[in-house]
């Protein structure tokens, strides 16, 4: 074990948001110009990273599907080390860090080492992207309920609760669900909702490469396919999807401001 100061520094774990550097938290973006080191996930945009000391290190730490750059349990022992060490370590990752991030492993270790954490929540993917496609995630004439799910099971498969899933009057949003998209909309269908059940696909929400497939349950697979959509993307199903015509604004990528 390595010796560090007699105190150990603080790890703040913090949620950088969906992409648009502009949704970083004030206190994210106060936290992230005093560390004197960053360990970031690969979707922190990189003008997230440019508000850090010109001397801060930086140790990336990304993940990509089946492909971990540091093994989970490394990465935990990383942040134990760097705050033993004494150092302020800011622990950067995507969206929030308590939603499918691993937030909750990585602070279950500092707590068994008694090393002292914060965690700043950051906007999900989930909220960002229901503002900027349009698709709010409740609405009273469609949804009065808001499911978030992992299409991506630690051992590659995809055993959720269909039966709960495939209810009407209710959204239905699902993180790393690209791959598992045909499976997904096919067991909705075989799980009571009708074909034409509204359903969209959102690549890199609130950065200026989103793009929007919308279609249903029936249709969306193919679609998706067809675009060629790259990663991160988040699948919502559900009435609301019907309202992006009327109320998308970010389509192309731009802000008034
Ligand atoms: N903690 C993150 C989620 C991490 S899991 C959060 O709260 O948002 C990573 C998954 O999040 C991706 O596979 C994708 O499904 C989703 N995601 C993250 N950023 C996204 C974005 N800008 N657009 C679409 N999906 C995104």
């Amino acid at each position: 074990m390595t010796r560090g100061p007699a105190k150990p520094g603080t790890v703040y774990l913090v949620g950088a948001g969906p992409g648009d550097p502009d949704l970083l938290t004030l206190r994210a973006a106060r936290l992230i110009a005093t560390a004197d080191v960053l360990v970031y996930d690969n979707l922190v945009a990189p003008a997230i990273l440019d508000l850090a000391a010109a001397g801060a290190e930086r140790i990336y730490a990304g993940k990509r599907r089946g492909n971990h750059a540091l093994p989970q349990e490394e990465l935990n022992l990383l942040l134990v080390e760097l705050a033993r060490a004494g150092k302020r370590v800011l622990r950067l990752k995507g969206g929030d860090p308590y939603t499918f991030g691993r937030g909750g492993e990585e602070v279950e270790t500092l707590h068994d080492h008694g090393i002292p954490f914060e965690v700043v929540p950051g906007v999900t993917a989930a909220a960002g992207v229901a503002s900027y496609t349009g698709i709010p995630l409740t609405h009273r004439d469609y949804s009065q309920a808001c499911v978030f799910v992992t299409g991506h099971l630690k051992d590659g498969s995809m055993d959720l609760d269909w039966v709960g899933l495939a209810r009407r009057r209710q959204t239905v949003v699902i993180y790393m669900g690209l791959h598992g998209l045909s499976t997904l909309c096919e067991k909705m269908i075989e799980h009571g909702l009708p074909p034409e059940w509204p359903a969209a696909i959102v690549q890199q929400g609130t950065t200026p490469h989103q793009r929007t497939v919308t279609g249903t349950l029936a249709t969306l697979p193919e679609l998706a396919l067809a675009a060629h959509l790259k990663a991160p993307t988040l699948i919502i199903i559900g009435e609301v999807v019907k309202l992006h015509d009327k109320l998308a604004w970010f389509e192309g990528g731009a802000r008034t401001a």
